[in-house]
């Protein structure tokens, strides 16, 4: 071991230490023998043991542990500690800007272990409701996460959709006479993507040399009919070559899942395609969109009903799921409002956090009713659009929703959501949704699984168990647009349309842009061949009255 990983291996002790909170005289001894041991103009290595004491900012402790980590390469101090800390905390040392004491408050106070909880938080305006977080600290860990979270491999659909957009036209721009083509993972509108697709009917040579002549790219991988190249958008490209004679057939493969392929006769290397559709005659499969490919049985379906009308962003009537700044939304309920009256849409259902969630000023009772009447008066001034009156009610740990059945009645509506002790077995979290979901004022049960895409896993639950309970108790399933949720998982949407279970496509936005988010949920429910017959967002103003007022007769 050399002074570098001596006094990195002290350094990181001394942050794990402060993170837990541990006796800070001796952390501190551990960051000051860091900084002494980094400026030695010696190997620690070369130098007598017994010397190593008497070095200046070197203690007798301190010593002992020098010797340890020479003779075994390790120290068993930090194993320990490491051993304690959930992983996702001590990445968090990664993010400049926020040291080990802040960290200790995101993991104990704020109970988040992992950069993704993190960085949603920050989006959620939840971090500078803190003490020593304030709104320059909130934007700047979200600037560091991001930019963390790019360079490591995965991105969410949303990250990658302008660099798709730009990459589309330096393309174009540099092979101008010949067929450039998006394909693979985000034309299949999957919800993460790893690498940015295209298709080009040139030589492998040619690309490669026209790409590497441009500045920001380098070349990571060469496949057998692909190329890898890294950018400095952090996000990977991958370009497969064609021919012209065999251009759509590799466009059907590049955009297609295996068990999608399965089903079409492409051995004949001598046939010629002029279009995407050719291909599919030849193998007399109906014309099946990118996006819908990857949902199983997909082809009977389409032989069975090909006119099926899909969902489109603009089957969306209103806005479901919304958080205002009476709790922790940054724009008023008016300015949701004017900006879903600006989108063409006919209401705006607001349900801010209940009361147990503190950290997102959730309502009590007394507010409630102030934000009713606030309401009241808002419907007088914007009507014929109507704001409704809801909540997202937090589900308790054992399952209860945090108010009493006579506040619950004096919504509109009520969504359900899991939001805190997200560490649970299987039956513990069935045991509690089940019970929110049989609890009568339980319009909507809000992100099932609570997960964040590629930063935290969801509960583990049985889906077709919730499915089948929201079918017997009428409930509304949401999909959670936000693209770090869109959960449910569009997977499992297809057996809730068999249940007749409604979806509901709710952008849970907490500002005025975060309404568009519903266009990412629509997208992943097109996946699952949602039609808005099935989407409870889709319901023109009249009939989503009438639905919500039947659904509050039913309950007594
Ligand atoms: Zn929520
Ligand atoms: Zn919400």
């Amino acid at each position: 071991m050399d002074n570098y990983q001596i006094a990195d291996t002290f350094s990181l002790l001394s942050k794990l230490m402060d993170i837990h909170g541990e006796n800070s005289f001796k952390a501190k001894s551990y960051a000051s023998a860091a900084f002494a041991i980094e400026k030695l103009p010696q190997q620690l290595s070369d130098t007598p043991k017994e010397k190593i004491s008497s070095i200046k900012g070197i203690g007798a402790s301190t010593a002992q542990k020098i010797i340890e980590m020479l003779e075994n390469g390790r120290l068993k101090a930090l194993d320990e500690i490491i051993i304690m800390t959930p992983p996702g905390i001590v990445e968090m040392l990664n993010i400049k800007g926020i040291g080990p004491k802040k960290i200790n408050t995101i993991w104990k106070e704020m109970e988040i272990e992992s950069i993704g909880e993190l960085l949603y938080a920050c989006q959620e305006n939840r971090l500078k409701l803190y003490k020593g977080f304030g709104e320059k600290t909130q934007q700047n860990v979200i600037d560091v996460i991001e930019f963390y979270q790019k360079s490591k491999g995965s991105h969410l659909y949303a990250q990658v959709e302008m660099i798709v957009g730009q990459l589309d036209q330096i393309l174009s721009e540099l092979f101008p006479n010949n067929q450039v083509l998006l394909t693979g993972s985000f034309i299949r509108q999957l919800e993460t993507i790893n690498e940015i697709e295209f298709l080009i009917d040139n030589s492998r040579e040619s690309i490669e040399q026209t790409m590497l002549s441009l500045e920001g790219f380098v070349l990571d991988a060469r496949g057998e009919d692909h190329l890898i190249f890294g950018s400095s958008t952090g996000v990977k490209l991958k370009i497969y070559w064609a021919t012209k004679d065999t251009f759509w057939k590799r466009f059907v493969q590049t955009s297609s899942p295996q068990s999608f392929l399965e089903h079409f006769n492409l051995t004949d290397t001598e046939k010629l395609y002029r279009t995407e559709q050719e291909v599919f005659e030849a193998s007399n499969i109906p014309y099946i969109p990118a996006a819908l490919r990857d949902l199983p049985g997909i082809i009977e379906r389409f032989r069975e009903d090909p006119g099926l009308e899909i969902i489109q962003v603009e089957d969306i009537r209103g806005i479901i799921h919304c958080h205002s700044n009476w709790s922790d939304g940054s724009n008023t309920i008016e300015e949701l409002a004017q900006a879903a009256m600006a989108k063409g849409l006919e209401y705006l259902v607001i349900s801010d956090h209940s009361k147990s969630a503190f950290y997102a000023n959730g309502l009590q009772p007394d507010r409630i009713l102030a934000q009713h009447d606030y309401i009241d008066a808002l419907n007088a001034k914007l009507q014929p659009f109507q704001i409704f009156k809801s909540i997202e009610a937090d589900i308790l740990n054992d399952g209860s929703l945090d108010y009493p059945d006579d506040i619950l009645r004096s919504f509109d509506m009520v969504i359900a959501s899991v939001h805190s002790n997200l560490k649970m077995t299987e039956d513990k979290a069935m045991a509690r949704i089940l019970k929110a979901i049989e609890n009568p004022y339980t319009t909507i049960l809000g992100h099932m699984t609570g997960r964040l895409l590629l930063s935290r896993e969801g509960y583990p639950v049985d889906h077709r168990k919730i499915i089948d309970a929201c079918a017997s108790n009428n409930v509304v399933i949401e999909l959670n647009a936000h693209p770090n949720r869109l959960d449910i998982d569009w997977r499992h949407i297809s057996y809730a349309l068999e249940k007749n279970v409604m979806i509901s496509i709710d952008p849970d936005s907490h500002f005025t842009d975060g309404l568009d988010d519903i266009k990412y949920g629509v997208l992943v429910a097109q996946k699952a061949l949602v039609q808005p017959k099935h989407n409870l967002s889709s319901l023109a103003l009249n009939a989503f009255r009438e639905y919500i007022s039947k659904r509050k007769n039913a309950i007594n």
